[in-house]
């Protein structure tokens, strides 16, 4: 299993959630990316789209994911399954702190996910005063409004996505490996095995 995890963040003004527009597990969700074949490495020309109310059979299989796709320069096959209740909305918190939220996650067999595109009118946007927005579309990296609830503008820029590669169970149990902050100097001390 590969598991890669959309994150997004952006540079939020007086907005409490950024979501998709029926949350993360939204099944009418639709993502839009690239694609990068783990075999030959040619990237699709164009994005792919997928959704959790997508389901296609992998062939000689009696398994379904919501993607498969055959590389069209080394034919190679592969598919992608999408893994619901791994997403939160992105707060203003995580705004001001610049952190990424996790949107989803994508178990990928033969191929990459790359660049996310933010096409669709399908994001829900709650200003700090409460004030919901439906149907925002983001595709142009930011948007804004103003709240005549809270007296205030609210608004959204420099949109931004990466696709995480989840670390192996294996690794995690490492605790050089576990921490986000690894020493480099600690690490170099450590010993080298078979040498
Ligand atoms: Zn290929």
């Amino acid at each position: 299993m590969v598991h890669y995890t959309l994150q997004i963040t952006a540079h939020m003004e007086n907005v409490k959630t950024l979501e998709p527009m029926g949350g993360c597990d939204d099944p009418n969700s639709l993502f839009y990316f690239k694609l990068k074949c783990d075999n030959c490495l040619e990237v699709t020309p164009k994005e792919v789209c997928i959704s959790l109310d997508e389901l296609v059979p992998i062939p000689n299989s009696r398994d379904h994911a919501n993607l498969f796709e055959k590389c069209k320069t080394c034919e190679e096959e592969g598919y992608i399954k999408m893994v619901p209740g791994e997403g939160r909305p992105l707060t203003g918190e995580d705004s001001e702190e610049e952190r990424y939220a996790p949107l989803m996650c994508f178990d990928c067999h033969g191929w990459v996910p790359l660049e996310l595109s933010f096409l669709g009118p399908q994001w829900r946007v709650e200003s700090v005063s409460g004030t919901v927005y439906e149907n925002v579309d983001l595709s142009q990296g930011e948007w804004a409004e103003f709240d005549e609830k809270g007296n205030c503008p609210v608004a959204i820029a420099n949109l931004r996505s990466r696709f995480v590669l989840e670390p192996k169970a294996e690794e995690l149990k490492d605790p050089y490996l576990a921490s986000s902050t690894v020493d480099k100097v600690a690490v170099k001390s450590l010993p080298v095995v078979g040498s």
